[in-house]
């Protein structure tokens, strides 16, 4: 190890930043998050030092660099694009043993600035000991991806129960057996949401005696239209957290696996004529399963709320008063549009864009045509594959143009994709008898002539 990671309290201590340029102006913003008292020395200022120097938020002293200017200060960071000025910094520092970083030069550097990702008070820094600063920020990019926003919100959270849980739990063991538990708890997803008070609540009860159970909860994650690619971070934590997973024909095996290895998987796909039924089990499975303190996953397709019953699912526990969160997806429409390279709105094209149900009812496909034929609009439908005549006859009979450009995309966002492009007239008959995959989604619109042009998969 060449060197010693240390995280330097600099609250009211005098650092100098020799040099007034952009990059100076960078060491600068990250000595101010410190506390740190900035003087800044350079014959002239980057417009950002500027405007610092104007508000009193640094010394500025409008010269060259001399000796003196080390008088006092704990840390020393040179930026000047003379590497001249550079070395003396760095030697005149080194004389008085005190830290000195160059930048680009780590041989005259006493200490480095790793990379780092800041989650106050929770602060990650990531180096390569100077051999290859890209490779520490692309590091501390995927690092980025892996901590939620909200942990440094987590710690000083935690930090106020610090106290209470010496009391509660005298032995250092059972301490750190209630902390792991907690940092992956429904209690640290209220904090990331900011319900404090409820986390307050959860934790007490999980403090309160190791029978009881505090409450669990149910996440209602939208899980994207197929490509595990297009989940969300918060999607692929809880996913990763939960105890129990639902799930139904929808949602692709590759993002199931991507849930927590040990979790209960339970598959609670629906058939189509048992729906009443079947929902209503897989409410009161939900609740259950809260109750009995677990942390639940309810992973949808797409998006919960566009055509995914999400609301049926959770009304049952807001009903009881078991704590739910609903976590959005990329819901088929816009998934399958990007995938497709059709813009759903398009200045030329569509100023709105419609999404509808084509679900056949008692077999005939029950839509307001008049309402859907509508200049400059896009329209998008899903659940339209059997009812597909249907709706291209009825949106001709309300006035829509024949050759009204159509597309049928099947699996959509999946390696499978496949587009079907046509015109309401002739869609119908293209794809009849092919054996077309399921899910399918359907967009009318002019849009859909520039799937041609913007096609990148
Ligand atoms: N909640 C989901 C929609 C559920 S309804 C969402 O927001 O996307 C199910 C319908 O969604 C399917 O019949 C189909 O029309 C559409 N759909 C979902 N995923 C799809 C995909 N990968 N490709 C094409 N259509 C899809």
């Amino acid at each position: 190890m060449d060197y010693l990671p240390l995280f330097h309290s600099l609250k009211g201590e005098h650092c100098l930043v020799v040099g007034g340029g952009e990059i100076a102006a960078r060491k600068v913003d990250l000595l101010l998050r410190t506390g740190a008292l900035v003087t800044v020395v350079a014959p002239t200022l980057h417009e950002r030092l500027q405007g610092l120097a104007e508000g009193a938020a640094i010394n500025y002293q409008d010269r060259c660099y001399r000796s003196e200017d080390l008088d006092k200060k704990v840390l020393v960071i040179a930026a000047t694009n003379d590497a001249c000025v550079n070395e003396t910094v760095s030697r005149h520092a080194k004389q008085r043993q005190l830290p000195v970083n160059v930048v680009d030069a780590p041989e005259l550097c006493s200490v480095i600035l790793p990379s780092i990702i800041d989650r106050s008070p929770v602060i990650v820094a990531v180096s390569s000991s100077a051999r290859s600063p890209v490779l520490a920020r692309i590091l501390r990019a995927r690092l980025e991806t892996l901590i939620p926003a909200g942990y440094g919100r987590l710690a000083s959270f935690l930090h106020g129960f610090r106290q209470q849980v010496q009391t509660a739990l005298p032995s250092l063991k059972e301490r750190r057996r209630f902390w792991e538990k907690i940092i992956d708890s429904p209690a640290a997803e209220m904090v990331f949401r900011g319900q404090t008070e409820a986390a307050k609540q959860w934790l007490e009860a999980a403090l309160s005696g190791a029978d009881h159970n505090p409450p669990g909860m149910v996440s209602l994650i939208g899980a994207g239209p197929g490509d595990p690619d297009l989940l969300t971070f918060r999607a692929l934590r809880l996913m990763q957290n939960a105890d129990v997973i639902l799930y139904d024909r929808l949602v692709s095996e590759a993002i199931i696996d991507l849930t927590r290895r040990d979790a209960e998987r339970i598959y609670v796909g629906k058939q189509r004529h048992f729906h009443a039924l079947r929902q209503e089990e897989i409410n009161n499975l939900l609740l259950r399963l809260a109750r009995e303190g677990k942390r639940v996953v309810r992973l949808k397709g797409g998006d919960p709320f566009v055509f995914g019953r999400g609301g049926e699912e959770i009304a049952t526990l807001a009903e009881k008063g078991v704590p739910f969160e609903i976590v959005p997806g990329i819901t088929a429409a816009n998934g399958c549009a990007a995938y497709a390279g059709i813009p759903l709105t398009h200045r030329d094209y569509a100023q709105s864009v419609v999404l509808v149900t084509g679900h056949l009812r008692n077999g005939t496909v029950n839509l307001d045509w008049q309402g859907l034929v509508q200049k400059q609009q896009t329209l998008v439908i899903y659940m339209g594959l059997s009812g597909l005549s249907a709706i291209c006859k009825g949106l001709r009979s309300a006035g829509m143009p024949a050759d009204m450009p159509a597309a049928l995309i099947a699996q959509g966002t999946l390696p499978e994709q496949q587009v079907y492009a046509d015109t309401i007239a002739g869609l119908p008959e293209r794809i009849a008898g092919k054996r077309i995959h399921a899910p399918t989604l359907l967009i009318v619109g002019e849009v859909v002539q520039l799937h041609d042009r913007f096609r990148w998969r």
